[in-house]
């Protein structure tokens, strides 16, 4: 095979065969096709694009070189979450847990944080001993025995695309629709799912910030799945503000444990309330969004979702008595409140700078090899729209030293904004995309009165 007619043709804006992007992964895999070649390959397909058909084959192609979970002979509904990421999001602590115990299996595969969002793999590392790096065959086994595995891409699984990956990340071409979507769509086939449920967030601290990218994406991952005999629904969050009140990882798991014992922030239970439904619903154990919602709310009153944590993080080596103490999680060495510079309405709680604030304190990554501390980070009490007079605490800061608290302070000062009036922020869950197109979600009524009032017109009035 001749790489650089290939390139030239995806230059030239041609579409490769299914039987070509076999060859390309087959000998990218083997080293025949060295990363300069690669990486024009992918500059090409950044600028050129791929229709569904031909984002199938790089899929299928992606899948096929490593390998996948076999749940032969299981027969209990296999569906999985995945969000395009966030700042503050912790649904998939919850969510894994509530589902899986109201009878649907959840082989949960999640990532790390990198750039401003954080993953859901060191979040679970933040419980002391809790290991997810799992083997299939273990991921399998715990599966069929508890109802979910929450782990990381393992070696097993499309290794082509965790090479791609870091390629990607080091040309600039990460932001391609058809780009992620093989991506993301490689490895939840490779999880044997028999459903996806997206969270595709939106909003200025969304990874594809514009709405239409956003739906442009979950319309490819439906066709992807479709084209797999997956089904795919689809819903649009906010992510103009951090979800919650915690950021930063040990803190998340914190907040994670509060709404599974039913005391958690209304955002983070709306949109795991939300995701879940649709999750029980395509996994065919209950028979509508409400009777779904009715018991996702049961499971967490009852205790039942808190006993399902517990059983995950004992069967993944990790301490379990974290879910009724929460003090044994990593504890940051300074604490300190930020207090309101002026009076006035909160107008912005800016995710890109609360997550690079995380990261500045220690707790994410500038690159994939480092170190995160679990224990810094942020609570944010101050929501859009809050009236604040100066002095009030708006926030509270988890450092391991004075710098970095001042390292806090200052990504605190910028990432709130206070002023005399404010936008309303993004609806929490906005549009449900399916097969069949996409929809404005009608969310339940208390849920934008209560959290977020109307406000306009500012302090004062
Ligand atoms: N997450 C992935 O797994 N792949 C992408 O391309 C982007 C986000």
């Amino acid at each position: 095979m001749l790489v650089t007619r290939l390139i030239e043709r995806k230059r030239d804006g041609d579409r490769l065969t299914p039987a070509e992007w076999e060859a390309i992964s087959r000998d990218y895999a083997a080293g025949a096709i060295p990363d300069y070649q690669m990486a024009a390959l992918l500059m090409a397909i950044f600028f050129r694009g791929m229709d569904a058909a031909e984002t199938t084959a790089l899929m299928r192609a992606m899948l096929s070189s490593g390998a996948s979970l076999d749940f032969a002979g299981f027969e209990r509904a296999r569906i999985d979450k995945h969000s395009t990421g966030g700042v503050g999001d912790k649904v998939s602590l919850l969510l894994a847990p509530i589902v899986s115990s109201l009878g649907v299996a959840v082989p949960m595969m999640s990532g790390r944080g990198l750039g401003h969002t954080g993953g859901t793999l060191d979040k679970l590392e933040a419980i002391p001993g809790f290991r997810t790096g799992l083997s299939l065959v273990e991921a399998r086994r715990q599966v069929e025995s508890i109802g979910c595995a929450m782990i990381g891409q393992t070696v097993e699984i499309a290794p082509v695309d965790k090479r791609l990956y870091a390629l990607r990340d080091a040309t600039s071409t990460v932001e391609s629709i058809p780009l992620i979507a093989a991506s993301i769509m490689s490895k939840k086939l490779a999880e044997g799912l028999t459903g996806l449920v997206l969270d595709i967030k939106r909003g200025s601290g969304a990874f594809l910030p514009e709405f239409d990218r956003g739906v442009k994406l979950a319309e490819l991952m439906i066709a992807l799945g479709k084209a797999a005999g997956m089904p795919v629904v689809a819903l649009m969050t906010a992510m103009d503000r951090p979800l919650g009140r915690a950021c930063g990882n040990a803190l998340e798991v914190e907040e994670a444990i509060q709404c599974l014992h039913g005391e958690g922030p209304p955002d983070v239970m709306e949109v795991t309330y939300t995701l879940g439904a649709e999750m029980l619903v395509l996994g065919g154990v209950a028979r509508g969004i409400d009777e779904a919602r009715r018991r996702m709310e049961v499971c967490v009153s009852s205790g039942k979702g808190a006993e399902q944590f517990a059983r995950i993080i004992a069967a993944q080596g990790g301490d379990a008595s974290v879910v009724d103490d929460p003090g044994r999680l990593p504890q940051a060495k300074v604490v300190e409140f930020y207090a309101s510079p002026r009076q006035g309405v909160i107008a912005r709680v800016e995710p890109r700078a609360i997550g690079r604030g995380v990261t500045a304190l220690g707790g994410g990554r500038r690159r994939m090899e480092d170190q995160v501390d679990p224990s810094v980070g942020f609570v944010i009490r101050a929501r859009p729209g809050d009236v604040v007079k100066i002095g009030e605490p708006l926030a509270t800061i988890f450092a391991r030293d004075e710098a970095g608290l001042a390292a806090g302070m200052a990504t605190l000062s910028e990432g709130i904004t206070i002023a005399d009036e404010a936008d309303p922020p993004l609806p929490l869950v906005s549009h449900r995309v399916t097969a069949d197109g996409i929809a404005v979600y009608e969310a339940e009524p208390w849920v934008r009165t209560a959290e977020y009032p109307v406000y306009r017109g500012g302090f004062g009035t």
